[in-house]
């Protein structure tokens, strides 16, 4: 499903206006909240993911509408790479060269490695890791040519460190790493940078059901999996915002973050300091 809603008159000039941002999975959690903080400094928007079409095209009104910006979706299935291809197709088509791609999309399992199914890790490194691949494949030539492009990849805290019975992700997120790091010192030149934000624990749906999974994993209650072992790793001893992770994808979009490249900025409260 591809559908473009034309910008509202009066958008005043904002320090994102004129550009285009392509966030991957930002029909939930994350990317939702870094869609709509791009939105907000007047990016035009290009919504990926999944879930009810009402609710899809309720959000996609309402980011237009809230911020004056033109905002489109495409229903992409990013294990895909054919469907990948045509959602880059459609969001030149519809917003002009993307500007700003924001890999975000991701999934996630748990359970012990020899118990771990090879489908799910197949999914997992598709989704999480070759996405970001095959979008930044099609968007960084044509970035270079025009001298100007930002590449956000959320990762993880599990880009930096692992966990137990996270075997799949926690190698994507690592893959993930090692990606943007190439990704900038090939672009370092042209005025394209490449950055991981590694969020540590963020209350989103995502969590929400790791939650429950690893209350299976542990044989424990969901409330004993966030205090002893989600939260346990956080020094702060809080789930950090939607908001704050889009207050950075923001800055690192910005003229600001010019000089930032290959780089992963930790979102954890001290977690990865450890
Ligand atoms: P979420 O489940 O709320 O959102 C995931 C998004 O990805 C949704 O829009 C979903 O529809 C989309 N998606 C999933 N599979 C897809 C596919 N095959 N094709 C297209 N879209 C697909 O999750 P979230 O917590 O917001 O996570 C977003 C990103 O942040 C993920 O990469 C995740 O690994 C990372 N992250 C999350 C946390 C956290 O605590 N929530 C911590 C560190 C990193």
């Amino acid at each position: 499903m591809q559908i473009t809603l034309p910008q509202a008159a009066g958008a005043g000039v904002r320090p994102l206006s004129g550009k285009t941002a392509l966030v991957t999975g930002s029909t939930s959690g994350i990317g939702l909240g870094v869609a709509e903080a791009l939105a907000e400094q007047g990016a035009g928007i290009v919504l990926n993911g999944f879930g009810d079409p009402q609710t899809i095209m309720r959000t996609r009104d309402r980011l237009a509408m809230e911020h004056n910006v033109e905002v489109a979706y495409s229903g992409a299935d990013l294990s895909d790479p054919s469907a990948i291809a045509e959602m880059m197709a459609y969001a030149r088509d519809v917003l002009g060269p993307v500007d700003i791609l924001v890999n975000n999309a991701g999934i996630q399992y748990v359970a012990p490695i020899g118990e771990f199914p090879t489908a799910k890790w197949d999914a997992i490194l598709a989704v999480n890791l070759s996405s970001a691949f095959h979008t930044i494949r099609a968007v960084l030539p044509e970035m270079m040519q025009r001298g100007y492009g930002r590449i956000i990849n959320v990762a993880s805290a599990h880009g930096l460190v692992a966990s137990p019975f996270k075997s799949a992700y926690v190698a994507a997120k690592h893959g993930v790493l090692g990606l943007t790091k190439t990704v900038a010192l090939e672009a370092a030149t042209s005025g394209v940078t490449c950055n991981a934000i590694c969020p540590g624990y963020v209350f989103t749906p995502l969590v929400e059901k790791q939650i429950e999974e690893q209350a299976r994993a542990h044989g424990i209650a969901a409330d004993k999996v966030v205090t002893d072992i989600l939260l346990a790793s956080q020094p702060n001893k809080r789930f950090a915002t939607i908001e704050e992770i889009g207050a950075l994808a923001v800055f690192l979009a910005g003229p600001g973050g010019a000089s930032i490249t290959g780089t992963s900025l930790a979102v954890d409260g001290g977690w990865t300091a450890h």
